[in-house]
């Protein structure tokens, strides 16, 4: 599928050419996903990336990969990243702001793009701001996704993901036809360290500190829309929908 060669690029520094092939969109959407961890953002990125053709862009898909591919060769600021990430705190905005840097031609994607657990912080926002005027790209809406606390933590927690294609099930809303199986390419589900209860609130309690002040920085700028992320994946991408046809 295009999406995944697309993923792959983003998921190497300097990854080589991406190979998409399906037809160009008619306007490319740039947009930023905010909202809290667990909240439904990566469906959302996926549904919006099958309608409107924008790529997925997630730095948490990042750091995963890395540590997947963990042989021991890792340098030492990924290392600390990836400690970082399993006990649910945030990459240090020097690293994750080098690593966007690194990847700055998906920004560029003719496809348009939709950046996932980027900015957190208002710094990285400043960052964004900085690589965007270089190389002269403006971002179209800042999607701003909301849920109440306990319904969040209750979506997180039975979250499991497939080790080999990432696809997430859920194991109450989603459940995989045969248990522990992923339904798309038949992989291994398991819990990410990250999803773990204690993990999940200190992930929460970050986001609160970290995250939440970037709705005031994208209110201000005139670019943020609220969708509440109640019902259905089908039922909020129908309200993204709506929303994005005033973009
Ligand atoms: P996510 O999949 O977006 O929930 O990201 C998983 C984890 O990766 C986070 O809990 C952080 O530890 C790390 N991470 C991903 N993106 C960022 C970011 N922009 N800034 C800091 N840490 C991040």
């Amino acid at each position: 599928m295009a999406v995944a060669n697309t993923r792959g690029i983003w998921l190497q520094p300097n990854g080589g050419t991406c190979t998409r092939t399906d037809c160009h969109p008619h306007r490319p959407l740039k947009l930023v996903l905010l909202g809290a961890p667990g909240i439904g953002k990566g469906t959302q990125a996926d549904m919006i990336s099958d309608e409107f053709k924008s790529c997925p862009l997630s730095t948490g898909d990042v750091f995963r990969a890395a540590k997947g591919a963990d042989d021991g060769r890792l340098g030492p600021a990924m290392q600390k990243a990836i400690n970082a990430m399993k006990q649910g705190l945030l990459v240090s905005d020097e690293i994750v702001v080098a690593l966007v840097e690194e990847r700055a031609r998906c920004l560029n994607c003719g496809y348009g793009f939709m950046l996932d657990g980027f900015p957190r912080t208002v710094d990285q926002a400043k960052a964004l701001d900085d690589i965007f005027d270089k190389l002269g790209i403006e971002l179209d809406a800042v999607l701003n996704y909301t849920l109440d606390k306990e319904e969040v933590i209750k979506r997180l927690s039975g979250r499991r993901t497939c080790r080999a294609c990432k696809k997430t099930h859920h194991l109450v809303f989603d459940p995989p036809r045969k248990e522990g199986v992923c339904d798309a390419c038949g992989g291994e589900l398991f819990q990410r360290d990250d999803d773990q209860p204690e993990a999940i609130r200190q992930r929460l309690q970050v986001y609160e500190e970290s995250t939440r002040p970037l709705e005031e920085y994208y209110a201000a700028k005139g670019l943020l829309i609220n969708i509440n992320a109640d019902g259905t994946p089908e039922e909020v991408f129908e309200k993204t929908r709506e929303k994005l046809t005033t973009v």
